[in-house]
């Protein structure tokens, strides 16, 4: 492991409800939770306001609306966020060529890799402007974690937030990770939490405790043994800035056409958990869940799925893959069915379970990025579609503003801009056609002055 803390780790502050509270002025210092508006709907973001009340990603959205009744309930705008990601990423590529980001706003760099820092002051110097340069590039805050190891840059920058930065020093590591939870070494879902648990192992040091081989009797070789090391703060992994685009995957060819939907939707889970062993088998995990069905004519689909951050959970995997069979069409029967994960990475994001919810929240806000459009809420109001709660819109007469709600052929609009105070609510019949759906506008204006 290097002896200086150049290993760096952004993880921008409740991104999503940042970015729209940055967007829409009368939301700044109140509650906004984003996420699926439908009724499996599930937090994508909370603002540190809505935490507040007790509010936090992954939670269903029926329970953040008990919790914090007077909060915005914004559907997800995840190109608006994604155009933001591209500036952060580009100052972060600016920095190193080492960048290797985790999800839209999540990104290790190598700060040794680019000569950027090559010790605690010159990382701390970089890590400051690289604050500093974020907020005035995007007007969002970032936190930011330096440490000698992805492990520990990762864990440092959970404990900036928000708005902070935390540097571990080379040589602490052990005595801070020692009273700290098993969950918060990467690998360590709740699924492996509770197992853990079971076997009296609640912190980081127990695990030392426990010792190398009672962790590989409790977890298997692979992972037994790579947690151990974790626990003795020894993390030795590369950023990794490309990868090769390779995948993993498996398919069944069938005798017999399968006829039978539910048969065909269980052999898709068979086949998810095979591509999962094979997965952790290799020590990988991937973004994008590829779903392939050959129909008894021969044609052949694939339809896929890209999450936020990599994953190998099986969990995760078999849904994906169930919501990519939900759009395809098998009446007929099919005589090939395959799943694969690609985009590989050996990075596994700790918190899986709030992974899928946000993809479940994706899916729900009718936000897919390949396939076909599965929105429950589109379905089942396709005259309210153009008018979406949170997204930007513009009135001839009024200017730009955002949809706060719509229903019973009225939407209600609020006229305001990133650089506006707050503005004034009006409403419209929802036919009116004067109103036309915008693009959003960039949240500082002139954007990359000074860097
Ligand atoms: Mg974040």
């Amino acid at each position: 492991m290097r002896s200086a803390p150049t290993i760096l780790h952004l993880d921008m502050d409740a991104f999503f409800a940042s970015a729209e509270q940055a967007s829409k002025p009368s939301l700044r210092g109140k509650a906004v939770v984003v996420g699926g508006l439908g009724p499996r709907g599930v937090v994508a973001t909370a603002s540190y306001e809505a935490r507040v009340f007790g509010v936090h990603s992954a939670m269903p959205m029926a329970q953040a609306r008990r919790l914090a009744p007077n909060a915005a309930y914004l559907v997800p705008r995840f190109g608006f966020y994604r155009s933001i990601s591209e500036q952060v990423m580009g100052l972060l590529r600016a920095l190193s060529p080492l960048v290797e980001p985790l999800s839209l706003d999540e990104a290790f760099v190598d700060l040794e890799a680019g000569g950027a820092a090559w010790d605690e002051e010159s990382a701390r110097l970089a890590a400051v402007k690289l604050r500093t340069d974020i907020r005035a590039v995007t007007g969002l805050t970032g936190s930011v974690g330096l440490a000698a190891s992805k492990m520990l840059a990762k864990i440092a920058s959970e404990q900036a937030k928000p708005d902070g930065l935390v540097v571990i020093d080379p040589g602490s590591e052990r005595a801070m990770l020692g009273p700290m939870s098993v969950r918060t070494l990467p690998g360590v879902g709740p699924a492996t939490g509770d197992h853990l648990r079971r076997a009296g192992i609640t912190t980081v040091e127990e695990i030392v405790e426990a010792g190398e081989d009672e962790l590989v009797r409790l977890l298997g070789k692979a992972h037994g043994h790579g947690l151990y090391a974790m626990a003795l703060a020894h993390d030795e992994r590369p950023v990794v800035a490309e990868r090769e685009t390779k995948s993993v995957s498996v398919e069944d060819t069938y005798d017999v056409d399968i006829h039978d939907r539910v048969r065909v939707g269980l052999e898709v889970q068979r086949l998810a958990d095979r591509c999962v062993r094979r997965l952790r088998e290799a020590g990988l995990s991937g973004r994008t869940i590829v779903l392939k069905v050959r129909r008894y004519d021969f044609s052949t689909l694939t339809r896929s799925e890209t999450l936020r951050g990599p994953t190998d959970d099986q969990a995760v995997v078999r849904e994906a893959a169930a919501r990519l069979l939900e759009a395809v069409d098998t009446t007929g029967g099919v005589r090939l069915l395959g799943v694969g994960v690609s985009g590989l990475a050996d990075y596994t994001q700790e918190d899986l379970f709030a992974q899928a919810a946000e993809e479940r929240a994706e899916v729900d806000a009718g936000v897919v990025e390949e396939g076909e459009d599965r929105s429950v809420e589109v379905r089942e109001e396709p005259a309210e579609r153009r008018w979406v709660a949170g997204h930007d819109v513009r009135h001839e007469e009024f200017g730009h503003g955002w949809v706060q709600g719509s229903g019973l052929g009225r939407v209600t609009v609020r006229f305001e801009t990133p650089d506006s105070g707050p503005g004034r609510v009006r409403t419209f019949r929802v036919e009116d056609p004067a109103l036309s759906v915008a693009e959003p506008l960039p949240l500082v204006s002139g954007g990359l002055a000074g860097v």
